[in-house]
């Protein structure tokens, strides 16, 4: 682990960044002076470069991301995205959509664990619709696998039989795909709460049955140092609003994980501070592991070039980078809690002002963390 880490810091840390469209660029704004800052006070190393991705590409090239900007996403330490989209672009042909770019990524790097942190802030809980109770002090790590599963696997159509049509999917994954998924969660849990809950319906599906059986073997080969449960899919949906603070990081299929990451994140009340994160395989003569962060949120059309969006999440997504991508803990830690200190301070954006708190722009948010940074030293 430390000759891998000797190795990234050896090198300079690359970082493609990706602003792409609406409020995209606004907020990266932002998370581009936190890294400038960064770099002149804590010596992190980042060079940063920036590209097109989405509707802005499509605008300059004619399609949602070009061959160039995806070798360049490969050959990046890791890769900081805005978000995509907008109703310029809803007339394009379907490949060159704004969305297809952000696949194109996820697809050319396997980014096949996506990590998304469901966090309550303190200063944030009256924004949740759950109890302050249930949600205080809620930390779960949801690891969705994002590159198998019922989204992709085939047979899939739509056709008509004897008479009758009929649509299908077909829910399949290998031992790879389940082993390498669950590798990331339990080596996650070893650095939280040393807790695993696997998800899926074996109650009723063979590749629930296979699913199970795979993460039971890999933690007994692996991981038994660390706690594993398992829970059907229906449960875990009604455990993550009963009593969300039973569960530390939970791992899951394609399908499972669509859902139950929304359903998380809505705990948190606030789609303006939700980041995530898409990590692959570890390139085993290099050791890196190829990885994109970007907020959960969309591109905003609504109030893009307003100075209102929340730069948050990706604050929040750039953190995980440097906690996942580049082992800078010190760093992380220190950006997480100078946006808590600036929340706990009463500032908000729009979309998560309240009474009694001062509202700030977009760049108001950005001005105060730095200066919360500076003020930690
Ligand atoms: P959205 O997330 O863009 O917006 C939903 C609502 O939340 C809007 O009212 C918006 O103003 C608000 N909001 C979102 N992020 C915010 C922020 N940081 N600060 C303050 N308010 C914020 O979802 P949508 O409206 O369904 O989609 C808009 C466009 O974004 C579409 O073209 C969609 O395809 C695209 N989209 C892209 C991504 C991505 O790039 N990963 C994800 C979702 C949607």
């Amino acid at each position: 682990m430390e000759r891998e880490r000797e190795t990234q810091v050896s090198n300079t840390n690359n970082i493609l960044m990706l602003p792409g469209d609406g409020i995209g660029p606004e907020v990266m704004g932002e998370v581009k002076r936190v890294i400038d800052w960064m770099n002149d006070k804590m010596d992190t190393g980042f060079a940063v470069e920036e590209d097109l991705v989405g509707g802005a590409c499509y605008d300059a090239h004619g399609c949602a991301v070009t061959d160039e900007t995806v070798a360049k996403a490969q050959a990046a330490d890791a890769v900081l995205l805005g978000a995509v989209g907008g109703p310029r672009w809803d007339a394009v042909a379907r490949q060159h959509r704004p969305e297809a770019g952000l696949l194109r990524l996820r697809k050319d790097l396997d980014l096949f664990a996506n990590l998304r942190p469901a966090l309550v802030f303190d200063a944030l809980i009256d924004a949740s619709t759950l109890k302050p109770e249930i949600v205080r002090g809620l930390d779960i790590m949801i690891v969705r696998e994002l590159t198998a599963g019922v989204y992709f696997g085939q047979p899939r159509g739509i056709e008509t039989r004897d008479g009758v049509r009929y649509g299908f999917d077909n829910q399949i994954y290998s031992e790879p795909e389940i082993q390498r998924v669950a590798r990331v969660a339990f080596d996650l849990a070893k650095k939280r709460g040393n807790k695993v809950t696997s998800v899926e319906k074996s109650n009723v599906m063979e590749s629930g049955i296979f699913w199970r059986e795979v993460v039971t073997k890999l933690h007994a080969d692996e991981f038994a140092d660390v706690e594993l449960g398992h829970m059907y899919a229906d449960n875990c949906s009604m455990q993550l609003v009963r009593w969300p603070a039973q569960f530390d990081v939970i791992v899951t299929d394609n399908l499972f994980g669509d859902i139950l990451s929304d359903c998380a994140a809505m705990l948190t009340g606030s789609l303006g501070m939700l980041p995530s994160a898409s990590l692959g395989a570890r390139d085993p003569e290099t050791g890196k592991i190829p990885a994109m962060y970007e907020p959960v949120h969309g591109s905003a059309p609504d109030i893009a070039g307003q100075n209102k969006a929340n730069p948050l999440a990706t604050v929040l997504s750039y953190s995980m980078m440097l906690r996942y991508s580049f082992d800078m803990t010190d760093a992380a830690d220190k950006l997480d809690q100078a946006v808590q200190n600036v929340l706990a301070h009463g500032l908000r954006t729009a979309d998560i002002m309240s009474d009694g708190m001062t509202l700030v722009t977009t760049s108001g948010m950005g001005d105060a963390v730095i200066k919360e940074l500076e003020a930690m030293g």
